[in-house]
């Protein structure tokens, strides 16, 4: 019997459909239409380039509202912040259709002897993009795009638990122009990523998830000495300062941590509050937590839905308890909620500091921890103190004040007075062990193209 690739909905249990995996000789037969399909691809004029990804900017904007729903069947998310989704998706894709020509004009530069000296950024083959669920469409544009605009061709490999979602992506790209071989789903398990890694076309892998998947990843690349992006993840801090309006910080706070059911690599994790601040801000975050409308995916009104699995949930409730038994008070939530599907009660924990798992760890899920910090300076040590470094959000009235704070944190991405946000003109990633590499933006163009030295004498 062959293997396949099961859709469950997240929010009752219910199975949506069955997908073939691949099997050794059609995983071949696909790397190899990618072959073929790389060596036509790389020559077709820029301008096909370009009127490509115009056309599956076009495609996503026109299907938002059945990619929306396959989003939330397969992975929970909100209905209104699918539609969010591939909006910044569609974004991303224009960015690059507007500016590839650009970004590939040869720079000529004068140097002692050369009649001409010119850097061109070729293609180097195909990449592979090993994808998590949390945006099952946006994480896939965010790296097939730069990609197809400077002449690579696409692998995907996207989590199991979102086929549908993979294979509804994989019509828009080639309804787009950008056929079997240029842009190819590999329904497959982990297990076929180093084989794959090694083939001669493949130029280089990104992926995004989890550390363990991450370091597994970067290993292979390194063995095979090829370039690999990786974004990690993080426990973002977002800092309240003592000038900050309350009612605006708890805002902030809960779409930071909340949107996507808290399954956010750049989510708000750690709320780090002045002392000063610290017992109105609370107060409102737990009253504005509590009355969150919990509940389908589909309902226009719904702030959260079930989390992606249940697995991810048991994990979390696991590190909750975690938490409580290493000091953190449980101010609501805290509870696997009884009734079928991955659902968890948003969830604010106090009196967490660092050796705490909700300091410590990556809660990836609808959990807001409140952390005091003395002075704006301990705020910024609390923030640091982490392995990871993502992104970080300082509240404040006084701009200039919140900005200062804001450049002080080890991170690749500050915000002032807003959760972290991609847009298609600002890089996303991290540093530290979030990962490496950028995506989005110019900084997104070149990891896996060949900048070329071209020199006349
Ligand atoms: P994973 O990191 O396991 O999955 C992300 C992708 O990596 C999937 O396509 C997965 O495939 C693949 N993968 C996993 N292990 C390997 C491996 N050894 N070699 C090659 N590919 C691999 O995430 P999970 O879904 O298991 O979620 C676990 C945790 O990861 C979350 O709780 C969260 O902490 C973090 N995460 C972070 C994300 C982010 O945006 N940074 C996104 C999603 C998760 P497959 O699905 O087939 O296992």
């Amino acid at each position: 019997s062959r293997k396949t690739l099961t859709a469950v909905n997240p929010a009752n249990d219910q199975v949506l459909g069955e997908h073939e995996m691949l099997d050794d000789a059609q995983l071949a037969e696909k790397l190899d239409q990618a072959r073929s399909g790389y060596a036509e691809f790389r020559h077709l004029p820029l301008a096909d380039r370009r009127q490509r990804l115009t056309a599956l900017a076009d495609l996503i904007d026109q299907h938002q509202r059945e990619m929306a729903e396959i989003i939330a069947h397969e992975m929970g998310k909100p209905f209104h912040q699918g539609i969010a989704e591939t909006q910044i998706s569609s974004a991303i894709v224009r960015f690059y259709a507007d500016n590839l020509e650009s970004l590939l004009k040869p720079q000529s530069r004068q140097v002692e002897g050369a009649q001409k000296a010119e850097i061109v950024h070729d293609p180097m083959g195909a990449v592979l993009g090993v994808m998590p669920w949390n945006y099952p469409l946006y994480q896939v544009v965010r790296f097939a795009a730069p990609n197809l605009a400077g002449g690579n061709v696409c692998l995907l490999k996207h989590a199991s638990n979102v086929p549908g979602c993979a294979k509804y992506i994989t019509k828009l790209f080639h309804d787009a122009g950008f056929k079997e071989g240029t842009f190819t789903w590999l329904p497959i398990g982990s297990d076929k990523v180093e084989g794959i890694v090694h083939d001669p076309l493949v130029c280089g892998v990104t992926l995004t998830g989890s550390e363990d998947a991450g370091r597994a990843v970067a290993k292979i690349a390194g063995d095979a000495i090829k370039p690999s992006v990786l974004e990690l993840g993080g426990i973002d801090p977002l800092i309240v300062l003592d000038d900050a309006d309350v009612d605006k910080a708890v805002e902030l706070a809960v779409n930071g941590r909340f949107d996507n059911t808290g399954q956010s690599c750049a989510a708000s994790k750690r709320l780090i509050v002045e002392r000063p601040m610290l017992e109105r801000f609370t107060e409102r975050l737990i009253d504005r937590v509590q009355t969150m409308r919990i509940g389908d995916p589909m309902d226009g009104d719904t702030e959260v839905g079930p989390m992606s699995r249940k697995d991810l949930r048991d994990d979390l409730h696991a590190q909750v308890q975690r938490a409580i038994k290493h000091g953190a008070q449980l101010e609501t939530g805290g509870e696997v909620l009884d009734r079928p599907g991955a659902w968890y009660a948003p969830t604010v924990l106090t009196n967490v500091a660092p050796g705490n798992p909700a300091f410590d760890e990556e809660l990836f899920g609808p959990v807001a921890s409140v952390i005091v910090a003395d002075d704006a300076e301990h705020a910024i040590e609390l923030a640091n103190n982490c392995r990871y470094g993502l992104g970080g959000t300082v509240v404040g009235q006084d701009v200039k004040r919140a900005e200062q704070v804001a450049r002080r944190l080890e991170v690749g991405m500050s915000f002032v007075n807003r959760p972290t946000t991609p847009f298609a003109e600002l890089p996303f990633g991290g540093v530290k062990e979030s990962g490496y590499g950028r995506e989005q933006s110019e900084y997104g163009f070149g990891a896996f193209l060949n900048v070329r030295t071209v020199y006349i004498a």
